[in-house]
């Protein structure tokens, strides 16, 4: 019996009373084949091999593939097959409408690289979760690296799903349909932290990480907002997939 059967058998109901933050103590860092540092999954929790999905997400180059991007929004299916294949659990929300508000589909990631952390439950569409997941592996982690030289523990958000309006306008904002997230800051393996309204503007790597990610999530979702675009983004990145376009 493979090892991560036997974690599965002997230890599912041990696992169901596990913390988050127990969990996270089970991810460790792995040596790969060619001596890289890569990071695993703890073993009951397994990516596929990668191309086992119509939507690899672990490979870095779907990020510049403008066709499996926009499939991530147009197959569900495609979608939360390409999540599961990259070793993310989720679960799978149920529709929600609010007046104008809700959404149909959306999931909840539960385990992905690092701890998604945020005041309450972060329902997201699938596309938005995918993609939050691609940052994530081939963005956030290897500039946090690069830039700290330290994985990263946690990504803290605000939140997803809120039914609001765009400040100062009177359209609803891509939260109101659980396609946007607003991301606060992170946490690295050694307890640093870094945080958009501190550390944005910083001439040191943290300012550099941070801008590194934010100018990069331009390639992947289709609003990415910061503290340069206004006084109301001082303190997130907003990232979104409302389908409109902006970067700033
Ligand atoms: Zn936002």
């Amino acid at each position: 019996m493979k090892k991560s059967h036997s974690l599965i058998a002997l230890g599912a109901g041990v696992m169901i009373a596990l913390s988050c933050g127990v969990l996270l103590a089970n991810w460790r860092m792995a040596e790969a084949a060619g001596g890289e540092v890569r990071f695993a999954r703890p073993d009951y929790a397994v990516a596929r091999p990668a191309g086992s999905a119509a939507i690899d997400l672990q490979k870095y180059g779907v990020l510049g593939d403008v066709k499996r991007l926009a499939g991530l929004s147009k197959n569900l299916e495609a979608c939360r097959d390409a999540l599961a294949a990259a070793g993310v659990d989720f679960t799978i929300a149920p529709a929600e409408h609010d007046g104008a508000c809700g959404y149909d589909e959306a999931v909840v990631v539960d385990a992905s690289l690092s701890d998604w952390k945020a005041p309450d439950a972060m329902p997201m569409t699938c596309d938005l979760a995918a993609k939050m997941h691609l940052w994530e592996r081939h963005v956030v982690i290897p500039a946090a690296e690069k830039y700290l030289g330290s994985p990263v523990k946690e990504i803290k958000a605000f939140g997803s799903f809120q039914c609001r309006r765009v400040a100062g306008h009177d359209r609803l904002s891509e939260h109101a349909f659980a396609k946007a997230a607003d991301i606060a800051g992170f946490v690295l393996e050694d307890g640093r932290e870094i945080s958009v309204l501190k550390d944005f503007r910083n001439k040191g790597a943290k300012g550099d990480f941070l801008r590194e990610v934010h100018d990069r999530a331009c390639g992947l979702f289709d609003v990415t907002l910061g503290p340069d675009y206004n006084a109301d983004h001082a303190n997130h990145f907003h990232l979104d997939v409302g389908g409109q376009y902006s970067c700033r």
